[in-house]
C-alpha cells in the first residue's frame, strides 16, 4: 500500500485545512495509507508522533477552520543538508514514498532541494549505519507534489494561490469601516496591507474598494509621489493603501508613517489632513477561508494525489495551479525561479484602471 504525506508549511494561509483535507481523503479514497507531517519541515526532522496515520474521520470539519490544524513553521534545520538527512531517515522508517507540500515559494523551494537530493541522501544513510541497504531498497524515489498556500497571490504560473482570495476579502471588508469613519470624519487613512515583495493584495484591494492611492513593490513610485498626491487629493476622504514592500523608484522603502506626514503635514503649502494609520497586520492571514479558496485547495489537493499516483521516478517536480478555470499540473522549479521576478502577478493595466476610478478623479 502506497503511504502518502501532506504537510502544511511557511505562512499559514486560509484553505490549508481544506488542502489537507482533499488530501487525507483522496489518498484514503484512491486506496492508500493518509499521513499528516505536523509542523512543517520541523515535523519531519523531529518525526516520531509528529508523523501521524491519518483516517478519514480525523479531518471532519475542516473545511470551515481557519489557520492550519496540522500546524507550520519555520525551520532552521532543513535549510542546511544534516536536518534534511535526518528527515530523511524519518520519512524512510515510517515508509512514506510520497509527500504533498502546501505552502509558500520557500517552502516548495525546499521540495524540490529535498526531492534532488535524495538519492545522495539515502546512500550517505547506508554508507554511515544510519540504516541498512535493506531498508531503503523499497523507497529509491521521493515523489514530491506541491500545493501553493500564500496569502500573497506570488507565484508565478497560477491565477490563485491558496488563502489570496480570504485575505483579499478580509482586506475589502476592513476597508469599508475604516472608509465609513473616514467620510464621516473627513479623515485620510493610511491602511499597510501585507505584501514584502508581492503587492497583488495591496493592488486589488486598490481596486475593490477604490482606494485614492496605491503603493507596492513592483510599481515603485516615481520620485515626484509626493506632489502626485498634492495634485489628486479628495475632498470628503482619502484612502491610502500601502504594501509592506512599497518603494520608490531608487529603491527606498516608501513607509505608511512617511505618507501619513505628508498628508498631515500643516506648514505652509501642506495638506493638513486629519490623518491614521491602521496596520491590518494578521487579521489578514487568519479568520476562515472564502468558498472559492475551500474549493481551490479542494479541487487542488485531489489533483495533487492523482498526481503522486501517476508520477514515475522521471517525472519532474510538479505543483498543482490552476489557470483559466483549468486544475492543471505544472513543474515547479520553473514557477519558483519566476516568482522572484514578481512579473506576473500583477498587471500594469490594472494598476491604472484602480488609480482612475477613484473618487478625486472628477469630484467637484
Ligand atoms: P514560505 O513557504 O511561506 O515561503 P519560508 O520561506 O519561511 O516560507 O519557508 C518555510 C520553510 O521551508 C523554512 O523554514 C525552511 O524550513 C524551508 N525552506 C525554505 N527555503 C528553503 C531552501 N532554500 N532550502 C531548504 N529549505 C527551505
Amino acid at each position: 500500500k502506497k503511504k502518502i504525506a501532506v504537510m502544511t508549511s511557511g505562512g499559514d494561509s486560509p484553505g490549508m485545512n481544506a488542502a489537507v483535507r482533499a488530501v487525507v481523503r483522496m489518498t484514503i479514497h484512491m486506496g492508500c495509507d493518509a499521513y499528516c507531517v505536523y509542523e512543517g519541515y520541523e515535523g519531519l526532522v523531529q518525526g516520531s508522533n509528529l508523523i501521524r496515520k491519518m483516517e478519514w474521520d480525523d479531518v471532519r470539519g475542516w473545511l470551515s477552520e481557519g489557520g492550519t490544524l496540522i500546524g507550520t513553521a519555520r525551520c532552521m534545520a532543513f535549510y542546511e543538508r544534516p536536518g534534511r538527512l535526518t528527515a530523511a531517515k524519518n520519512l524512510v522508517l515510517s515508509g512514506i514514498d510520497a509527500l504533498i507540500i502546501c505552502g509558500g515559494d520557500g517552502s516548495l523551494t525546499g521540495a524540490d532541494k529535498f526531492r534532488s537530493e535524495w538519492p545522495s541522501l539515502l546512500k550517505e544513510l547506508v554508507s554511515t549505519g544510519e540504516l541498512t541497504a535493506d531498508q531503503v531498497k523499497d523507497c529509491q524515489h521521493l515523489n514530491i507534489v506541491g500545493l501553493v498556500g500564500s496569502i500573497d497571490n506570488d507565484l508565478a504560473g497560477t491565477d490563485a494561490t491558496i488563502g489570496c482570495y480570504s485575505a483579499l476579502a478580509r482586506i475589502c471588508e476592513m476597508v469599508d469601516y475604516i472608509e465609513a469613519t473616514a467620510s464621516s470624519h473627513s479623515r485620510a487613512f493610511v491602511i499597510e496591507v501585507m505584501g514584502r515583495h508581492c503587492g497583488w493584495l495591496a493592488l486589488m484591494a486598490g481596486v475593490a474598494t477604490g482606494a485614492d492611492f496605491v503603493f507596492i513593490p513592483e510599481r515603485p513610485r516615481e520620485h515626484d509621489w509626493k506632489e502626485d498626491m498634492h495634485r489628486k487629493i479628495g475632498k470628503r476622504k482619502t484612502i491610502v493603501i500601502v504594501a509592506e514592500g512599497a518603494r520608490d523608484k531608487n529603491g527606498t522603502k516608501i513607509t505608511a508613517e512617511e505618507i501619513k506626514d505628508l498628508l498631515a503635514d500643516k506648514s505652509e503649502g501642506g495638506l493638513a489632513l486629519d490623518t491614521r494609520i491602521t496596520t491590518l497586520g494578521h487579521v489578514q492571514r487568519g479568520g476562515t477561508a472564502v468558498a472559492y479558496d475551500r474549493m481551490l485547495a479542494t479541487l487542488q489537493g485531489v489533483e495533487a494525489v492523482k498526481a503522486v499516483l501517476d508520477a514515475t521516478p522521471e517525472t519532474e517536480t510538479s505543483f498543482i495551479a490552476i489557470t483559466e478555470n483549468q486544475i492543471v499540473r505544472k513543474p515547479l522549479m520553473k514557477a519558483v525561479a519566476e516568482t522572484k521576478k514578481c512579473s506576473e502577478a500583477v498587471d500594469s493595466k490594472d494598476f491604472e484602471l484602480a488609480m482612475s476610478l477613484r473618487d478625486s478623479e472628477f469630484e467637484d
